[in-house]
């Protein structure tokens, strides 16, 4: 363990829904499974005392594709991870009266600290639908996955005789865990009050849903029959979570400290939340990425040494570009300025923006002032995402050799992405992005950011310097008024400032690459966001007996980062 002064760091077991660690191992869906498997990353770089539990999805989030008629479908190939240890150790937990047996199996050849998955698909397994696809089903298989999450979750730290300290929440997915830790104390004899109590001083939380429908609720008629009571009663889990069980409130009733993944989105959680008696404060924690998993090496070494960074950048650039070639019929021309977007297709992230004005973009691309490279996935279930997609993959055949698409947006596109393209666009409506992750990792690339200010964008790329903001007022006003402002923003500072930079200007440009690595590849790393979390959560929250010493540790740890 690392050198921690006089304390002991608290042990923490973090529990998600999703991993992102590696494209071989797809139980991601996007953003959230990303940033926690950077989490374990960081925490294994610093030797940091975490462990991580999640669910083994035998077939994926979905692997997305495009028709012939520029329709994404789906496949869900049955992935058997023979590559993932069996730990020979299983839990059991209780879904809609039966039994359920669950395999713990291990994973840490990424370079991660030890995740523990639950998995309910082993052959011979007749529950192997609790655990076969993330966020498929609806509201009972919601609540069966949750179960093996939470309520498995603990059951295994027990059966592999982990001690915790600190039960870390990452989003409401996990509250059963909460649940479980209340039903073990009492069966110890403890009242519900005082289990509940010592509970919150065991966990910690963290919100990334600006989005009201994006945040749970379960009928308690439906909990209650699929076991997620767990013992409890009616009375019990209505005082934890209303009626209808609302997952983020039962979450800020469940911990000692809560926290949100920007500073702009610890504002909108405060006051989204504000109604909620006997929360838990919210604090802002901003989310951060794992540098050596996003960064090309040779712009690392390059930028260290003070030597050119434009040829590594070209050389990523040409990556991208033989991509580009391979996997569609466009054939991208690398002098060409080339913004990238790959987003989630969800309306509020708006990837059409930049075509709204046909006039104004047919020249640019026609001039080849530009050229433009999308990617991302919709929701399987979601017809209006999948529209969102098809009407991108138009403008693909539209404008041949300008604009593409990317199909299967994973981790392996996403790095190709982030480190060669000239710029990442993000133009989200506000305040709907809680922080953004793909930005950052663009940004310790000297990838530029032309962004609208939302989540991390408002502490990080500043305009002229390390990138561009599209700084438009955006209080009290209505979507339509945003979208006028923010694609009149965007035309200007394409035309008037990036473009011109880019042909015109290529020392200032190198200079605002310079900046952007100088400006992100600290703050916004993973290990400084994993630093934060042991000071500003785990060491606070932890219990009561052993306090001054987790936080000597706490202070410790973070006096001897390198943050400047
Ligand atoms: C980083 C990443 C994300 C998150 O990007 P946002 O900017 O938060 O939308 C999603 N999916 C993949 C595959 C990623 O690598």
């Amino acid at each position: 363990m690392m050198n921690s002064g006089n304390g002991r760091l608290p042990q923490v077991a973090y529990f998600c829904m999703e991993y992102g660690l590696d494209s071989r191992l797809p139980i991601y869906a996007g953003g959230l499974g990303v940033l926690a498997g950077d989490f374990l990353k960081a925490a294994s770089d610093l030797k940091l005392p975490v462990v991580g539990i999640g669910i083994l999805w035998r077939n994926d989030y979905t692997e997305q594709f495009i028709n012939e008629e520029g329709w994404p479908y789906d496949l869900y190939p049955n992935y058997d991870f023979d590559f993932v240890k069996d730990t020979g150790v299983s839990v059991k937990v209780q879904v809609a009266g039966k039994e359920v047996t669950c395999k713990v199996k291990l994973v840490d050849q990424y370079g991660n600290a030890p995740l523990y998955l639950l998995d309910a698909g082993f052959e011979g397994s007749e529950e192997g639908w609790i655990t076969r696809k993330l966020y498929g089903g609806g509201s009972s298989e919601r609540i069966a996955q949750e179960i093996v999450l939470g309520i498995g979750g603990v059951r295994l730290l027990r059966a592999l005789n982990i001690n915790v300290d600190i039960y870390h929440f990452n989003e409401g997915h996990a509250v059963l865990a909460g649940i479980e830790l209340i039903r073990e104390k009492m069966a110890q004899g403890m009242t519900f009050e005082d289990a509940w109590q010592a509970t919150r001083r065991q966990v910690v939380f963290t919100t990334h849903t600006p989005v009201e429908a994006g945040n749970e609720k379960h009928d308690h008629r439906e909990l209650e029959r699929m076991g997620a009571y767990n013992g409890l009663n009616y009375e019990e889990m209505r005082r934890i979570g209303g009626d209808p069980f609302n997952m983020t409130e039962a979450a800020l009733r469940l911990c000692s400290a809560a926290n949100a993944v920007s500073n702009l989105h610890g504002h909108t959680a405060r006051t989204m939340w504000r109604h909620v008696k006997d929360a838990a404060a919210i604090i802002s924690i901003t989310n951060g990425v794992h540098v050596p998993t996003w960064q090309s090496e040779d712009i690392a070494r390059a930028f260290i040494k003070g030597e050119d960074i434009w040829q590594p950048h070209m050389k990523e650039k040409m990556n991208l570009i033989k991509y580009v070639h391979e996997h569609t019929d466009a054939r991208f021309n690398p002098e060409i300025l080339t913004v990238g977007f790959a987003r989630r297709a969800v309306s509020y992230k708006r990837s059409d923006l930049i075509f709204r004005d046909a006039r104004v973009i047919d020249s640019l691309l026609k001039e080849k002032k530009m050229q433009l490279v999308f990617s991302g996935k919709a929701h399987p279930d979601d017809v209006e995402g999948k529209k969102i997609i098809r009407d991108l993959v138009l403008m693909d055949r539209k404008y041949r050799d300008a604009v593409v698409f990317l199909e299967n947006y994973n981790m392996e596109t996403a790095r190709l992405l982030v480190r060669g393209c000239d710029v990442w666009l993000n133009n989200p409506l506000r305040p709907l992005e809680a922080s953004g992750t793909s930005g950052m990792k663009a940004a310790i690339n000297g990838v530029l950011n032309l962004s609208v200010v939302d989540g991390w964008v408002g502490e990080g790329p500043q305009h002229g310097v390390s990138g561009w903001l599209l700084d438009t007022h955006h209080d009290n006003i209505n979507p339509e008024k945003q979208n006028l402002q923010d694609l009149q923003a965007l035309y200007r500072v394409l035309i008037e400032e990036v473009i011109p930079t880019y042909y015109e200007r290529r020392d200032d440009w190198l200079d605002m690459m310079r900046a952007s690595i100088d400006m992100s590849h600290y703050i916004f790393s993973a290990a400084r966001m994993s630093r934060e979390y042991f000071e500003l959560m785990y060491c606070r929250a932890a219990c009561e007996g052993e306090k001054t010493a987790f936080l000597t540790a706490g202070g410790y740890l973070c006096n001897n980062r390198f943050r400047s």
